[in-house]
């Protein structure tokens, strides 16, 4: 007879891997409310279970990523909770066949609106080589439309990437501070990876078993929003594809999709874009006088030209 284990319990063991070090207490208990679907009795009951906290001024303060891993753990309804519904929709729009492009526009505004001199922006270079479709300069905003170009492949990788998918079923999707983000032996030891950690342990793993892989970064576009992500590329007859057997693997157990709709053993096609030949994406997409400007991202599908 197995054991069922607390849900509670479970999220409260994952947490103290983190060491106290890396947190930043920022967040009160309305933005965990708010947020991150976290009411005042389950708080309660998490600090009383020992949920990492500092009090100022009476003021209770919390870790965000320690209450997104909360929230995500326990299922809670948030805010976040129904973006990832909105994937499943995006998801599976994605999954029917049909030649269409992806438009992906970006839009950005001033941070400081007001100042004396004027603005001046400038766009990543992570974006340079892709074509533009569209492109909108005003004095204090600005949008640039662009053709993504998501990988696109229909393959399914061999018995050679078995040992790659085994490793990444055998992790747990977690936000990590940054001090981790890098730590294999952090994953080794706890099974806990974000998507940087889980792209490094997936290359490891790939090197061992003699599968040629490589870092991959650049945006998920499986979602309205699309979002900077990190995945791995395998080389198949001389091309380099996506796969991402971790983020669709942890998308199955969130119940976004559906295994036989998105095959962890397959080339994810459609929703990966990856923008640079390195595995971080951590710089602004588009800057204003050196610093990070107010910047949006969406993403829509229409038919193909021609
Ligand atoms: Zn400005």
């Amino acid at each position: 007879m197995s054991t069922v284990e607390d849900p509670t319990q479970v999220v409260m063991s994952r947490l103290r891997e983190v060491p106290d070090a890396y947190r930043r207490f920022a967040a009160g208990a309305p933005e965990a409310r708010r947020v991150f679907g976290i009411g005042a009795d389950l708080l309660a009951q998490l600090i009383d279970l020992g949920l990492p906290h500092q009090r100022r001024g009476g003021e209770l303060r919390l870790d965000a990523f320690d209450l997104e891993n909360i929230s995500t753990g326990l299922r809670l309804r948030s805010p976040q909770a129904m973006t990832m519904r909105q994937w499943k929709h995006a998801l599976a729009s994605r999954r029917r066949p049909g030649g269409a492009d992806c438009l992906v526009t970006v839009e950005w505004r001033c941070p400081a609106p007001g100042h004396r001199d004027g603005c001046d922006f400038a766009l990543s270079d992570l974006f340079t080589p892709v074509s533009r479709i569209d492109e909108k300069h005003e004095p204090a905003r600005g949008s640039v439309v662009l053709q993504a170009e998501p990988s696109d492949h229909a393959i399914r990788f061999g018995a050679e990437f078995h040992p790659v998918l085994a490793a990444a079923a055998r992790l747990t999707f977690y936000k990590l501070p940054p001090q981790l983000s890098n730590d294999l032996s952090f994953v080794r030891r706890t099974g806990l990876a974000n998507c940087r950690l889980a792209c490094q342990h997936l290359l490891d793993t790939a090197a061992a078993a003699g599968v040629n892989a490589r870092p991959a970064a650049g945006l998920f576009l499986g979602a309205l929003f699309p979002f900077r992500h990190i995945w791995i590329e395998v080389e198949v007859g001389g091309r380099w594809v996506a796969a991402d057997p971790f983020f669709l693997e942890t998308l199955r157990r969130w119940g976004v999709v559906d295994r036989p709709d998105w095959p962890a053993d397959q080339s994810p096609r459609g929703i990966l874009w990856r923008l640079l030949n390195a595995s971080s994406i951590d710089e602004p997409f588009v800057t204003h006088r050196g610093c990070e400007a107010s910047v949006s991202v969406s993403a829509r599908w229409v038919p193909q030209a021609g």
